[in-house]
């Protein structure tokens, strides 16, 4: 009988983050395993092509995710395919616990659990993701040059992405469901000086409708005249919030209101040894490649962690008795 003290390292989430930390930890040489509870690949599986990540003109992201799978693979990197329900921190050793009754000890934690944004959830809308619905102005914005796209939403990211999109397409209405703009004063004031932005007041997205298998238009609603109409449109960016996936994170660790972990530049949380990585992240941008660069970053801090612990010989980053596992 031969026991593990546990992992030096346990990955959470295996989308670009995830798959990138975990090529890093492989070649740092760390004990490492990662866990995803569905397909590897995340949110890169559902975005058709990709045109903006460095030495790829264009890629299909379900592609970009099979080669990062192909390439951790190569290092025989250990993935787990079962689900994380809880994160014990501890103040030498951290447990991860999945559905089936395992804890597994680890040093460190690189969570990379990602995201998803919100969806208006209307007719039309989850039919057409990929086929003129987009969630993302940086990633599809190009496939829509010299055409009419309707913008949802009335924040920072909806102005941000409608004055991008207003850059390649012909027209850009911008929908909003009240008659004032929660984006700052100074992202209005774009909007409202663009000759290409149309803004849509008090207007709700009822339904979007294709044709031949791409977007065509939408059905929309005053909400203050309970007046109906319908807007010939090639595209509909939807940009009404993000919802990071944070539930794992442990009790403590830092976050902002809108539930982004807070990290260092390191990727590391207040709590030493755990790091937060992806879209789950507070940071400026989320692209694969800022993924990616994440995953990376937080995966060579975490292999210096473990390294500082255990170079202090004292005991630290091994398991409690009860979590030995046998093998
Ligand atoms: P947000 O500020 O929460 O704005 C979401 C927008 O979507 C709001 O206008 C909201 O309308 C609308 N909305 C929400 N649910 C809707 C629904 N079901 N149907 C129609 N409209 C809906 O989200 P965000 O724009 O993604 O920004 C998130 C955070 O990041 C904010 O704190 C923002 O300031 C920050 N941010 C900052 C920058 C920057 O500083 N450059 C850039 C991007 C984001 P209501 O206004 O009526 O609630």
């Amino acid at each position: 009988m031969s026991s593990h003290n546990g992992h030096d390292l346990i990955i959470i989430g295996g989308g670009a983050s995830g798959l990138a930390a975990g090529i890093y930890a492989k070649r740092a040489a760390l004990d490492v395993v990662l866990i995803e509870k569905g397909a590897v690949g995340g949110q890169m599986n559902m975005t058709d092509d990709v045109e903006n990540y460095p030495g790829f003109p264009r890629i299909n992201g379900a592609e970009i995710s099979s080669r990062m799978l192909e390439h951790a693979d190569s290092l025989s990197l250990d993935i787990i395919y079962d689900e994380v329900v809880e994160i014990e921190p501890g103040l030498d050793v951290h447990t991860v616990k999945l559905t089936d009754g395992r804890e597994l000890p680890t040093c460190s934690i690189i969570l990379a659990t990602g995201g998803q944004p919100k969806m208006l959830e209307i007719p039309g809308e989850q039919e057409n993701y990929g086929k003129g619905v987009s969630y993302c102005g940086v990633c599809d914005g190009f496939f829509f040059r010299n055409k009419t796209i309707l913008v949802v939403g009335g924040g920072d990211t909806a102005a941000e992405e409608a004055l991008y999109l207003a850059k390649l397409a012909d027209k850009v209405y911008m929908a909003h469901r009240r008659d004032e703009l929660r984006a700052s004063k100074i992202l209005q004031k774009r909007i409202f000086d663009d000759c290409k932005i149309e803004m849509l007041w008090n207007t709700i997205t009822m339904e979007i409708y294709s044709e031949n298998g791409a977007v065509s238009g939408v059905a929309l609603q005053n909400n203050a005249t309970g007046e109906n109409s319908e807007l010939a449109v090639d595209g509909v960016f939807i940009f009404i919030g993000f919802i990071p996936r944070n539930e794992l994170a442990p009790a403590g660790v830092k976050m902002t209101a809108e539930g982004y972990i807070v990290t260092d530049e390191k990727c590391e949380t207040n709590i030493p040894g755990i790091f937060a990585v992806g879209d789950l992240r507070e940071k400026y941008a989320r692209q694969i490649v800022i993924s990616a660069a994440d995953g990376s970053t937080a995966a060579l801090a975490a292999a210096h962690f473990v390294e500082a612990k255990k170079a202090t010989g004292d005991g630290v980053c091994e398991a409690p008795a009860h979590l030995l596992q046998e093998e």
